[in-house]
This record gives C-alpha cells, sequence and structure tokens, in this order.
C-alpha cells in the first residue's frame, strides 16, 4: 500500500463525489468508483441548490460535480462494486473486473448495501422496501474505516444534504486518517502569515494576481458549461412504462 492513505468511495452521486473533492483535497489518494447513474438523473430542473439563481439541469450539475472532483485529483472509475472485504490493513473493495486496496472505505451508494454482506459488525436497518447503513453522526459505521454518506446513510431525500453529508463524513475520515489539517480554506496573501501565523495544513494563501487567473478560469470553464443547454433529460422511474 502506498504511504499516502487511500480512499474508496462507492458511488458518484452528490455525497460520494463531494466526499472525493474533499478526501482528494486534503491529499488522499482518492478513488470514486461510478457504478450506474445518480438518482439525481431522474430531476426535471433542479431548483434548490445554491448558487444556481434560476436552477440548474440535473444532469448538468452531476457534471459538473464530477468534472470538479478530478481537476482536485480524484479518480472516477467505472465499476459496481460486488464485495468489500476487511484485510489485515483496511479493505478490499471488488468490481466484476478490478480490486481496490484502500485504508477507508466510503458508502455514497443510494440504494445498494448487498456488497456488505460479508462484513460482520455493520448495521443495516430496512425500512420499507430501502435499506440504510447504520452510522453515527459523523458516518462512522460499526466497522473500523468503514464510512456512509448521504441518502444510503439514512439523510433526507435531497440534494444538497447528500452532498453536505458526503464532505462532512469526508472531514471525518481526513480526521482519522491523521494526515495534516486545519481547514480546506482558500485565504488572501497575508491572512495568516500577516499575523504572524503559519498557513495552516488544509489552508493555502493566494496572492492577488494568482486569485486574478483562477478568476479568470472560473469565467472561461463557467461559460463553456453554460454555452448551450444541456443534451440530455431526465430518466423516467423504472416501473413507468413507455407507451
Ligand atoms: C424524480 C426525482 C427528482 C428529484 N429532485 C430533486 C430536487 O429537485 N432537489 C433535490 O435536492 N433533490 C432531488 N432529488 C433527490 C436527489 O436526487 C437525491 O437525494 C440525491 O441524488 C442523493 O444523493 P446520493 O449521493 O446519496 O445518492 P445517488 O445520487 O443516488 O448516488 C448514488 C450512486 O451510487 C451508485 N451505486 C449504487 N450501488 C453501487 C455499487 N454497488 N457500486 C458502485 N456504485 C454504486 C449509483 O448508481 C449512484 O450513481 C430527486 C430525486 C428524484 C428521484
Amino acid at each position: 500500500m502506498s504511504t499516502t492513505p487511500a480512499v474508496t468511495i462507492i458511488g458518484a452521486g452528490p455525497a460520494g463525489l463531494t466526499a472525493g473533492i474533499y478526501t482528494a483535497r486534503a491529499g488522499l489518494d482518492t478513488t470514486v468508483l461510478q457504478g450506474g447513474q445518480s438518482i439525481l438523473n431522474r430531476n426535471a430542473h433542479l431548483e434548490n441548490v445554491p448558487g444556481f439563481p434560476a436552477g440548474i439541469n440535473a444532469r448538468r450539475y452531476l457534471e459538473l460535480t464530477r468534472d470538479q472532483a478530478r481537476r482536485n485529483d480524484c479518480t472516477i472509475r467505472e465499476g459496481t462494486v460486488r464485495a468489500v472485504r476487511p484485510t489485515e490493513d483496511g479493505f478490499l473493495v471488488e468490481t466484476e473486473d478490478d480490486r481496490y486496496r484502500s485504508e477507508y472505505v466510503i458508502c455514497a451508494s443510494w440504494a445498494d448495501t448487498s456488497y456488505l454482506d460479508d462484513i460482520d459488525g455493520i448495521g443495516i436497518i430496512s425500512r420499507g422496501s430501502k435499506a440504510y447503513i447504520d452510522v453515527e453522526d459523523d458516518g462512522a459505521t460499526g466497522v473500523d474505516g468503514l464510512y456512509a454518506a448521504g441518502r444510503i446513510a439514512g439523510e433526507p431525500h435531497q440534494t444538497v444534504v447528500s452532498a453536505g453529508h458526503g464532505a462532512k463524513v469526508a472531514l471525518s475520515v481526513i480526521h482519522d486518517s491523521e494526515v495534516p489539517f486545519y481547514h480546506d480554506w482558500v485565504a488572501p496573501e497575508g491572512y495568516f502569515t500577516d499575523r504572524g501565523r503559519d498557513v495552516p495544513p488544509g489552508c493555502e494563501e493566494i496572492t492577488d494576481e494568482e486569485r486574478a487567473r483562477r478568476e479568470e478560469e472560473t469565467l472561461a470553464v463557467m461559460q463553456e458549461y453554460f454555452a448551450d443547454r444541456h443534451p440530455e433529460g431526465p430518466t423516467q422511474h423504472p416501473s413507468v412504462r413507455d407507451e
């Protein structure tokens, strides 16, 4: 195993992708496994995500979030997880074609818990036809190193709640992994250092020039994303037949 703690995140919806952005930015070697579509693909127009005053096509929102994860060094791989097996120093996460060794696993796979069948000590809560993973407030399960985030962890069925929970659970993983970390903040030059403080781990101070460069990049990138309508619309509930 590499010296950088590895995190495997199961599921590329708002919870898993946001968790990936956080763990990757903290320097953890992060892989998100995408085994099928986020349920958010069924949304017709996403109107309650902060930052999009007139709403956004949910497919575009997911694309933006995936690209943000990639830009922050998070690897996204296709693959449906079949099993998670505890090992001496972490877990082996198995898809049909690949195996991923990792110290930490975050389950963000609404609504699939089947790959946990062989693990002792994890609580699965059944409510109607749905199954949820029993977690502490910080997303920890009964198994050390194994966490759950988003709807699968029983969070309310909303995009921002799942994304926020993904971030919160990622912070638990970051703290538990003991990588040096204070906050993930980008501050203007001098914010810490002009007060005689070192820039804390996880934080960054940037110059006005660098800030301008980043903002220019933001404008260029966002104009590309929003130049045209997204080509895809919502997917229907699987039980609705096309007539
Ligand atoms: C019709 C509809 C409209 C909605 N509209 C809104 C709205 O307007 N506003 C709002 O806030 N919320 C809305 N939602 C809710 C929102 O989509 C969910 O709350 C949110 O997507 C949950 O995020 P999540 O990351 O927990 O799960 P998901 O987004 O479902 O992501 C889970 C991911 O894990 C993957 N996965 C599952 N099993 C495995 C496995 N074994 N291996 C690998 N990957 C796996 C899934 O394929 C999926 O990609 C809507 C939902 C629906 C159905």
